[in-house]
Protein backbone atom coordinates (compact mmCIF):
# COMPACT_ATOMS: atom_id res chain seq x y z
CA UNK A 1 0.00 0.00 0.00
CA UNK A 2 1.51 3.49 -0.90
CA UNK A 3 -0.12 6.33 0.71
CA UNK A 4 0.00 10.02 -0.48
CA UNK A 5 -0.57 12.50 2.78
CA UNK A 6 -1.44 16.04 1.69
CA UNK A 7 1.53 15.84 -0.91
CA UNK A 8 3.04 19.27 -2.26
CA UNK A 9 6.27 19.55 -4.49
CA UNK A 10 7.06 23.04 -5.27
CA UNK A 11 9.76 23.56 -7.71
CA UNK A 12 12.47 25.97 -6.20
CA UNK A 13 11.10 28.49 -8.94
CA UNK A 14 7.94 28.97 -7.39
CA UNK A 15 6.32 26.11 -9.52
CA UNK A 16 3.44 24.38 -7.71
CA UNK A 17 3.92 20.70 -9.42
CA UNK A 18 1.57 18.74 -6.51
CA UNK A 19 -0.52 20.60 -4.77
CA UNK A 20 -1.78 18.53 -1.09
CA UNK A 21 -2.00 15.34 -3.05
CA UNK A 22 -3.81 12.44 -0.78
CA UNK A 23 -4.70 8.62 -2.20
CA UNK A 24 -3.75 5.21 -1.17
CA UNK A 25 -2.89 2.98 -4.04
CA UNK A 26 -3.59 -0.43 -2.73
CA UNK A 27 -1.33 -3.79 -2.46
CA UNK A 28 -1.41 -5.78 -5.93
CA UNK A 29 -3.61 -3.64 -7.66
CA UNK A 30 -2.71 -1.08 -10.05
CA UNK A 31 -3.28 2.65 -9.53
CA UNK A 32 -3.05 4.99 -12.31
CA UNK A 33 -2.39 8.79 -12.31
CA UNK A 34 -3.22 10.10 -15.25
CA UNK A 35 -4.03 13.85 -16.29
CA UNK A 36 -2.67 15.91 -18.99
CA UNK A 37 0.81 16.89 -19.23
CA UNK A 38 2.57 18.96 -16.98
CA UNK A 39 -0.25 18.18 -14.20
CA UNK A 40 2.46 16.76 -12.09
CA UNK A 41 2.14 12.49 -12.41
CA UNK A 42 6.20 11.98 -13.35
CA UNK A 43 6.62 14.52 -10.02
CA UNK A 44 4.54 12.70 -7.84
CA UNK A 45 5.86 9.12 -9.14
CA UNK A 46 9.35 10.59 -8.65
CA UNK A 47 8.45 11.27 -4.77
CA UNK A 48 7.83 7.62 -4.14
CA UNK A 49 11.50 6.24 -4.87
CA UNK A 50 12.85 9.88 -4.16
CA UNK A 51 14.61 11.12 -7.11
CA UNK A 52 12.44 14.34 -6.19
CA UNK A 53 11.63 15.17 -2.33
CA UNK A 54 8.40 16.59 -1.32
CA UNK A 55 8.28 19.82 0.02
CA UNK A 56 5.23 19.24 2.34
CA UNK A 57 3.49 15.97 3.24
CA UNK A 58 4.33 12.73 3.36
CA UNK A 59 4.62 9.23 1.00
CA UNK A 60 5.04 5.92 3.08
CA UNK A 61 4.78 2.56 1.98
CA UNK A 62 3.30 -0.21 4.09
CA UNK A 63 2.97 2.50 6.62
CA UNK A 64 6.19 3.87 6.64
CA UNK A 65 7.26 6.76 5.22
CA UNK A 66 9.73 6.64 2.61
CA UNK A 67 12.48 9.07 4.42
CA UNK A 68 12.69 6.39 7.09
CA UNK A 69 15.44 4.72 4.89
CA UNK A 70 18.65 5.03 2.32
CA UNK A 71 17.17 6.68 -0.69
CA UNK A 72 19.59 4.28 -2.74
CA UNK A 73 18.02 0.75 -0.71
CA UNK A 74 14.68 2.22 -0.60
CA UNK A 75 15.18 1.94 -4.50
CA UNK A 76 16.47 -1.30 -4.67
CA UNK A 77 13.27 -2.49 -3.15
CA UNK A 78 11.35 -0.45 -6.13
CA UNK A 79 11.00 -1.16 -9.53
CA UNK A 80 11.28 1.65 -12.22
CA UNK A 81 10.19 1.47 -15.46
CA UNK A 82 9.92 4.48 -18.06
CA UNK A 83 9.42 5.98 -21.51
CA UNK A 84 11.43 4.39 -24.18
CA UNK A 85 13.15 1.86 -21.40
CA UNK A 86 15.96 3.73 -20.35
CA UNK A 87 18.01 0.62 -20.49
CA UNK A 88 21.93 1.20 -20.12
CA UNK A 89 23.14 1.28 -23.79
CA UNK A 90 26.51 -0.14 -23.14
CA UNK A 91 25.16 -3.43 -21.70
CA UNK A 92 23.57 -6.21 -22.58
CA UNK A 93 19.81 -7.13 -22.39
CA UNK A 94 20.51 -9.84 -20.04
CA UNK A 95 22.86 -7.91 -17.95
CA UNK A 96 20.48 -4.57 -17.79
CA UNK A 97 17.58 -6.97 -16.46
CA UNK A 98 20.31 -8.46 -13.82
CA UNK A 99 21.13 -4.65 -12.97
CA UNK A 100 19.56 -4.76 -9.31
CA UNK A 101 20.06 -8.30 -8.37
CA UNK A 102 24.10 -7.82 -8.83
CA UNK A 103 24.04 -4.96 -7.07
CA UNK A 104 21.82 -6.48 -4.33
CA UNK A 105 24.70 -9.49 -4.35
CA UNK A 106 22.89 -12.15 -6.45
CA UNK A 107 25.73 -14.22 -8.06
CA UNK A 108 26.56 -13.51 -11.72
CA UNK A 109 25.02 -17.23 -12.88
CA UNK A 110 22.15 -17.07 -10.70
CA UNK A 111 21.09 -13.29 -12.20
CA UNK A 112 21.49 -14.61 -15.71
CA UNK A 113 19.05 -17.52 -14.93
CA UNK A 114 16.82 -14.67 -13.40
CA UNK A 115 17.31 -12.75 -16.74
CA UNK A 116 16.19 -15.75 -18.99
CA UNK A 117 12.99 -16.61 -16.72
CA UNK A 118 11.75 -13.05 -16.61
CA UNK A 119 12.91 -12.76 -20.27
CA UNK A 120 9.76 -15.62 -20.86
CA UNK A 121 7.84 -14.07 -18.31
CA UNK A 122 7.55 -11.00 -20.38
CA UNK A 123 7.63 -12.43 -23.54
CA UNK A 124 11.03 -12.06 -25.10
CA UNK A 125 13.05 -15.13 -26.86
CA UNK A 126 15.74 -15.28 -24.49
CA UNK A 127 17.90 -15.93 -27.36
CA UNK A 128 18.09 -12.04 -27.18
CA UNK A 129 20.07 -12.21 -24.10
CA UNK A 130 23.43 -11.39 -25.76
CA UNK A 131 22.34 -8.58 -28.01
CA UNK A 132 22.61 -4.86 -27.37
CA UNK A 133 19.71 -2.56 -26.38
CA UNK A 134 19.93 -0.42 -29.66
CA UNK A 135 19.22 -4.68 -31.52
CA UNK A 136 15.93 -4.45 -30.11
CA UNK A 137 12.87 -2.96 -30.95
CA UNK A 138 10.83 -0.16 -28.96
CA UNK A 139 8.49 -2.86 -28.01
CA UNK A 140 11.19 -5.31 -26.97
CA UNK A 141 13.16 -2.78 -25.35
CA UNK A 142 9.85 -1.41 -23.10
CA UNK A 143 9.75 -5.40 -22.28
CA UNK A 144 13.44 -5.42 -21.09
CA UNK A 145 12.71 -2.34 -18.91
CA UNK A 146 9.83 -4.41 -17.39
CA UNK A 147 11.68 -7.43 -16.62
CA UNK A 148 14.48 -5.39 -15.31
CA UNK A 149 12.31 -3.65 -12.66
CA UNK A 150 11.01 -6.92 -11.79
CA UNK A 151 14.51 -8.83 -11.19
CA UNK A 152 14.82 -8.08 -7.56
CA UNK A 153 11.01 -9.39 -7.28
CA UNK A 154 10.43 -5.81 -5.35
CA UNK A 155 6.48 -5.62 -3.82
CA UNK A 156 6.39 -2.29 -5.29
CA UNK A 157 6.66 -1.24 -8.97
CA UNK A 158 6.91 2.45 -10.63
CA UNK A 159 6.15 2.77 -14.21
CA UNK A 160 6.09 6.73 -15.90
CA UNK A 161 4.54 6.43 -19.43
CA UNK A 162 6.73 2.76 -20.15
CA UNK A 163 4.10 2.33 -22.98
CA UNK A 164 4.10 6.03 -25.19
CA UNK A 165 6.51 5.62 -27.36
CA UNK A 166 5.23 2.26 -29.06
CA UNK A 167 2.95 2.21 -31.92
CA UNK A 168 -0.94 1.68 -31.08
CA UNK A 169 -0.66 -2.16 -31.81
CA UNK A 170 2.51 -2.70 -30.29
CA UNK A 171 1.08 -0.95 -27.69
CA UNK A 172 -1.88 -2.60 -27.37
CA UNK A 173 0.39 -5.94 -27.06
CA UNK A 174 2.33 -4.59 -24.41
CA UNK A 175 -0.94 -3.75 -22.33
CA UNK A 176 -1.88 -6.95 -22.28
CA UNK A 177 0.97 -8.69 -21.74
CA UNK A 178 1.19 -6.07 -18.73
CA UNK A 179 -2.21 -7.55 -17.20
CA UNK A 180 -1.56 -10.92 -17.42
CA UNK A 181 2.38 -10.64 -15.82
CA UNK A 182 0.38 -8.79 -13.15
CA UNK A 183 -2.18 -11.33 -13.26
CA UNK A 184 0.64 -13.42 -11.96
CA UNK A 185 2.81 -11.80 -9.92
CA UNK A 186 0.28 -9.02 -8.38
CA UNK A 187 2.41 -6.09 -7.17
CA UNK A 188 1.59 -2.78 -6.08
CA UNK A 189 2.06 -0.76 -8.34
CA UNK A 190 1.60 3.08 -9.61
CA UNK A 191 0.95 3.63 -13.42
CA UNK A 192 1.64 7.11 -14.94
CA UNK A 193 -0.16 7.81 -18.23
CA UNK A 194 -1.88 10.64 -20.20
CA UNK A 195 -3.83 8.15 -21.89
CA UNK A 196 -7.60 8.13 -20.25
CA UNK A 197 -8.45 4.65 -22.34
CA UNK A 198 -5.22 3.30 -21.24
CA UNK A 199 -5.67 4.60 -17.76
CA UNK A 200 -9.35 2.79 -17.66
CA UNK A 201 -8.14 -0.33 -19.05
CA UNK A 202 -4.98 -0.51 -17.15
CA UNK A 203 -6.18 0.32 -13.14
CA UNK A 204 -7.83 -1.05 -10.77
CA UNK A 205 -7.81 2.46 -9.54
CA UNK A 206 -7.22 6.02 -11.17
CA UNK A 207 -6.39 8.97 -9.79
CA UNK A 208 -7.18 11.99 -11.77
CA UNK A 209 -5.04 15.04 -11.70
CA UNK A 210 -5.80 18.41 -13.52
CA UNK A 211 -3.30 21.51 -14.31
CA UNK A 212 -1.94 22.45 -11.20
CA UNK A 213 -1.39 18.52 -9.30
CA UNK A 214 -4.29 18.97 -7.83
CA UNK A 215 -6.70 15.73 -7.51
CA UNK A 216 -10.05 15.64 -9.58
CA UNK A 217 -10.85 12.60 -8.94
CA UNK A 218 -9.95 9.10 -7.05
CA UNK A 219 -12.13 5.96 -8.38
CA UNK A 220 -12.48 2.85 -9.86
CA UNK A 221 -12.02 3.09 -13.41
CA UNK A 222 -16.25 1.99 -13.46
CA UNK A 223 -17.27 4.93 -11.00
CA UNK A 224 -14.75 7.45 -13.08
CA UNK A 225 -16.85 6.15 -16.20
CA UNK A 226 -20.24 6.49 -14.19
CA UNK A 227 -19.57 9.81 -12.05
CA UNK A 228 -17.18 12.28 -13.24
CA UNK A 229 -16.43 14.09 -10.32
CA UNK A 230 -16.91 17.63 -12.26
CA UNK A 231 -16.62 18.99 -15.90
CA UNK A 232 -12.94 18.60 -16.11
CA UNK A 233 -12.80 14.51 -15.43
CA UNK A 234 -16.37 14.54 -17.71
CA UNK A 235 -14.15 16.23 -20.58
CA UNK A 236 -10.64 14.34 -20.04
CA UNK A 237 -13.18 10.85 -20.32
CA UNK A 238 -14.13 12.10 -23.69
CA UNK A 239 -16.91 10.69 -25.43
CA UNK A 240 -18.94 7.32 -25.29
CA UNK A 241 -18.77 7.19 -21.62
CA UNK A 242 -22.27 5.29 -20.91
CA UNK A 243 -20.92 2.78 -23.79
CA UNK A 244 -17.42 2.31 -21.97
CA UNK A 245 -19.09 1.95 -18.88
CA UNK A 246 -20.57 -1.32 -20.19
CA UNK A 247 -17.35 -2.64 -20.41
CA UNK A 248 -17.38 -3.08 -16.70
CA UNK A 249 -20.32 -5.15 -16.70
CA UNK A 250 -20.25 -9.03 -17.16
CA UNK A 251 -22.49 -10.61 -19.22
CA UNK A 252 -23.35 -13.67 -17.34
CA UNK A 253 -26.79 -12.96 -16.28
CA UNK A 254 -28.54 -12.45 -20.01
CA UNK A 255 -31.23 -14.94 -20.65
CA UNK A 256 -30.42 -16.47 -23.91
CA UNK A 257 -33.13 -18.13 -25.74
CA UNK A 258 -32.73 -21.10 -27.68
CA UNK A 259 -36.67 -21.25 -29.34
CA UNK A 260 -35.48 -19.86 -32.86
CA UNK A 261 -32.16 -22.11 -32.90
CA UNK A 262 -32.57 -24.30 -35.65
CA UNK A 263 -30.62 -27.07 -37.50
CA UNK A 264 -29.71 -26.83 -41.07
CA UNK A 265 -31.50 -30.62 -41.63
CA UNK A 266 -34.61 -29.05 -40.23
CA UNK A 267 -37.54 -29.32 -42.44
CA UNK A 268 -38.41 -25.60 -43.86
CA UNK A 269 -42.14 -25.89 -43.05
CA UNK A 270 -42.15 -26.98 -39.73
CA UNK A 271 -39.53 -24.57 -39.05
CA UNK A 272 -41.82 -22.00 -40.06
CA UNK A 273 -45.07 -23.21 -38.44
CA UNK A 274 -43.93 -23.34 -35.37
CA UNK A 275 -41.84 -19.89 -35.61
CA UNK A 276 -45.05 -18.36 -36.53
CA UNK A 277 -47.01 -19.25 -34.19
CA UNK A 278 -44.25 -18.71 -31.58
CA UNK A 279 -44.46 -15.51 -32.59
CA UNK A 280 -40.19 -15.34 -33.44
CA UNK A 281 -39.41 -12.84 -35.98
CA UNK A 282 -35.93 -14.53 -36.98
CA UNK A 283 -34.59 -17.94 -36.64
CA UNK A 284 -30.81 -18.95 -36.34
CA UNK A 285 -29.24 -21.78 -38.57
CA UNK A 286 -27.07 -24.18 -37.38
CA UNK A 287 -25.08 -26.71 -38.59
CA UNK A 288 -24.22 -29.93 -37.22
CA UNK A 289 -21.62 -28.57 -34.23
CA UNK A 290 -23.87 -25.74 -33.73
CA UNK A 291 -22.53 -23.31 -35.50
CA UNK A 292 -24.15 -20.17 -37.03
CA UNK A 293 -24.58 -19.91 -40.37
CA UNK A 294 -27.37 -17.19 -40.87
CA UNK A 295 -30.13 -16.09 -40.14
CA UNK A 296 -33.79 -16.62 -41.64
CA UNK A 297 -37.05 -14.86 -42.05
CA UNK A 298 -39.68 -17.54 -40.79
CA UNK A 299 -42.32 -15.85 -43.40
CA UNK A 300 -40.13 -16.53 -46.31
CA UNK A 301 -38.68 -19.84 -45.67
CA UNK A 302 -39.49 -22.28 -48.56
CA UNK A 303 -42.42 -24.76 -48.68
CA UNK A 304 -40.47 -28.30 -48.70
CA UNK A 305 -37.03 -29.07 -48.10
CA UNK A 306 -34.47 -27.99 -45.13
CA UNK A 307 -34.25 -24.82 -43.73
CA UNK A 308 -30.71 -24.62 -44.75
CA UNK A 309 -31.22 -24.08 -48.28
CA UNK A 310 -33.03 -21.18 -47.15
CA UNK A 311 -31.45 -17.80 -48.12
CA UNK A 312 -29.47 -17.19 -44.96
CA UNK A 313 -28.55 -12.96 -43.93
CA UNK A 314 -24.81 -13.22 -42.02
CA UNK A 315 -24.82 -12.81 -38.10
CA UNK A 316 -22.21 -10.81 -37.56
CA UNK A 317 -20.35 -11.13 -34.48
CA UNK A 318 -21.21 -13.20 -32.07
CA UNK A 319 -20.05 -12.84 -27.89
CA UNK A 320 -19.37 -15.68 -25.47
CA UNK A 321 -21.77 -15.41 -22.43
CA UNK A 322 -19.45 -14.88 -19.38
CA UNK A 323 -16.19 -14.00 -20.74
CA UNK A 324 -17.61 -10.97 -22.82
CA UNK A 325 -19.12 -7.75 -20.76
CA UNK A 326 -22.37 -6.61 -21.90
CA UNK A 327 -20.78 -3.99 -24.13
CA UNK A 328 -19.60 -6.95 -26.55
CA UNK A 329 -22.96 -8.53 -26.15
CA UNK A 330 -24.86 -4.85 -27.23
CA UNK A 331 -22.35 -4.89 -29.79
CA UNK A 332 -22.94 -8.27 -31.46
CA UNK A 333 -26.58 -7.16 -31.50
CA UNK A 334 -25.96 -3.57 -32.70
CA UNK A 335 -23.95 -4.86 -35.60
CA UNK A 336 -26.41 -8.03 -36.39
CA UNK A 337 -28.91 -7.63 -38.88
CA UNK A 338 -31.74 -7.98 -37.61
CA UNK A 339 -31.18 -6.58 -34.04
CA UNK A 340 -30.06 -10.07 -32.64
CA UNK A 341 -27.19 -11.26 -30.80
CA UNK A 342 -25.46 -14.79 -31.19
CA UNK A 343 -24.29 -15.78 -27.89
CA UNK A 344 -21.70 -18.73 -28.35
CA UNK A 345 -19.68 -21.10 -25.65
CA UNK A 346 -15.61 -20.45 -26.01
CA UNK A 347 -15.58 -23.31 -29.19
CA UNK A 348 -17.96 -20.82 -31.13
CA UNK A 349 -21.10 -23.48 -30.60
CA UNK A 350 -24.57 -21.77 -30.25
CA UNK A 351 -26.04 -21.44 -26.81
CA UNK A 352 -28.95 -18.86 -27.41
CA UNK A 353 -29.79 -15.39 -29.07
CA UNK A 354 -30.92 -12.45 -27.61
CA UNK A 355 -32.66 -9.24 -28.82
CA UNK A 356 -30.93 -5.45 -28.07
CA UNK A 357 -34.32 -4.68 -26.13
CA UNK A 358 -33.49 -8.28 -23.71
CA UNK A 359 -29.96 -6.56 -23.63
CA UNK A 360 -31.10 -3.06 -22.73
CA UNK A 361 -33.10 -4.22 -20.06
CA UNK A 362 -30.06 -5.97 -18.69
CA UNK A 363 -27.85 -2.73 -18.92
CA UNK A 364 -30.69 -0.88 -16.63
CA UNK A 365 -30.91 -3.79 -14.16
CA UNK A 366 -27.13 -3.63 -14.11
CA UNK A 367 -27.11 -0.06 -13.50
CA UNK A 368 -29.78 -0.58 -10.81
CA UNK A 369 -27.59 -3.24 -8.73
CA UNK A 370 -24.27 -1.16 -9.41
CA UNK A 371 -25.64 1.85 -7.77
CA UNK A 372 -27.67 -0.01 -4.68
CA UNK A 373 -24.04 -1.66 -3.97
CA UNK A 374 -22.87 2.00 -3.77
CA UNK A 375 -25.17 2.82 -1.22
CA UNK A 376 -24.45 -0.26 0.68
CA UNK A 377 -20.93 0.69 0.41
CA UNK A 378 -21.94 4.13 1.43
CA UNK A 379 -24.21 3.65 4.55
CA UNK A 380 -21.32 0.53 5.70
CA UNK A 381 -18.79 3.00 5.43
CA UNK A 382 -20.46 5.84 7.56
CA UNK A 383 -20.99 3.26 9.87
CA UNK A 384 -17.81 2.49 10.26
CA UNK A 385 -16.55 6.45 10.56
CA UNK A 386 -19.40 6.19 13.37
CA UNK A 387 -17.88 3.89 15.62
CA UNK A 388 -14.56 4.74 14.36
CA UNK A 389 -15.47 7.98 16.19
CA UNK A 390 -16.15 6.27 19.64
CA UNK A 391 -12.74 4.57 19.79
CA UNK A 392 -10.43 7.48 20.54
CA UNK A 393 -7.60 5.13 20.79
CA UNK A 394 -7.92 3.45 17.13
CA UNK A 395 -7.79 7.01 15.67
CA UNK A 396 -4.62 7.96 17.72
CA UNK A 397 -2.85 5.04 17.16
CA UNK A 398 -3.50 5.15 12.99
CA UNK A 399 -1.79 8.78 13.71
CA UNK A 400 1.23 7.83 15.35
CA UNK A 401 3.55 10.61 14.95
CA UNK A 402 6.95 8.64 15.51
CA UNK A 403 8.94 9.74 12.15
CA UNK A 404 12.38 8.93 12.27
CA UNK A 405 13.05 10.40 8.74
CA UNK A 406 11.39 14.02 10.17
CA UNK A 407 15.04 15.30 10.57
CA UNK A 408 16.43 14.11 7.72
CA UNK A 409 17.52 16.45 5.64
CA UNK A 410 15.57 16.06 1.69
CA UNK A 411 19.05 15.56 -0.59
CA UNK A 412 18.83 17.42 -3.95
CA UNK A 413 15.98 17.12 -6.06
CA UNK A 414 17.38 14.95 -9.02
CA UNK A 415 19.27 12.11 -8.51
CA UNK A 416 20.19 10.30 -11.93
CA UNK A 417 18.98 7.28 -12.08
CA UNK A 418 22.28 5.17 -12.78
CA UNK A 419 23.94 6.80 -9.73
CA UNK A 420 20.71 5.81 -7.63
CA UNK A 421 20.86 2.24 -8.92
P1 LIG B 1 3.65 15.46 -15.95
O1 LIG B 1 4.50 14.28 -15.70
O2 LIG B 1 2.25 15.32 -15.48
O3 LIG B 1 3.67 15.89 -17.39
P2 LIG B 1 5.59 16.86 -14.32
O4 LIG B 1 5.47 16.24 -12.99
O5 LIG B 1 6.74 16.48 -15.15
O6 LIG B 1 4.22 16.69 -15.11
O7 LIG B 1 5.64 18.44 -14.13
C1 LIG B 1 4.67 19.15 -13.38
C2 LIG B 1 4.96 20.63 -13.45
O8 LIG B 1 6.19 20.90 -12.79
C3 LIG B 1 5.09 21.17 -14.85
O9 LIG B 1 4.56 22.46 -14.87
C4 LIG B 1 6.58 21.20 -15.06
O10 LIG B 1 6.93 22.21 -15.98
C5 LIG B 1 7.08 21.53 -13.69
N1 LIG B 1 8.43 21.01 -13.42
C6 LIG B 1 8.83 19.71 -13.56
N2 LIG B 1 10.13 19.58 -13.18
C7 LIG B 1 10.53 20.80 -12.78
C8 LIG B 1 11.75 21.34 -12.25
N3 LIG B 1 12.83 20.54 -12.06
N4 LIG B 1 11.79 22.65 -11.96
C9 LIG B 1 10.72 23.45 -12.15
N5 LIG B 1 9.53 23.01 -12.60
C10 LIG B 1 9.43 21.72 -12.92
MG1 LIG C 1 5.58 13.05 -17.07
Amino acid sequence: MISFERVTKRYPDGTVAVNELSFTAPDGAITVLVGPSGCGKTTSLRMVNRLIEPTEGRIAIDGTDVRARPAAELRRSIGYVIQHAGLFPHRTIADNIATVPRLLGTDRRTARARAHELMELVGLDPSLAKRYPYQLSGGQQQRVGVARALAADPPVLLMDEPFSAVDPIVRKGLQEEFLRIQGEVAKTILFVTHDIDEAIKLGDKIAVLREGGILAQFDSPERLLAEPADEFVEQFLGRDRGIRRLTFYTSTGLSLQEGPVVASDTPAPSARDAALSAGTPWLLIVDADRRPLGWADPAGLPDQGPVGNARLTGFGHAFVPGADSLRAALDAAVLSPTGWAVGTDAEGRVLGVISQEAIGSAIRAAHAQASTERERAAEKAAAADESAKGEPAAEAAAGTGADPAGSDAPPSDEVPLEQAR
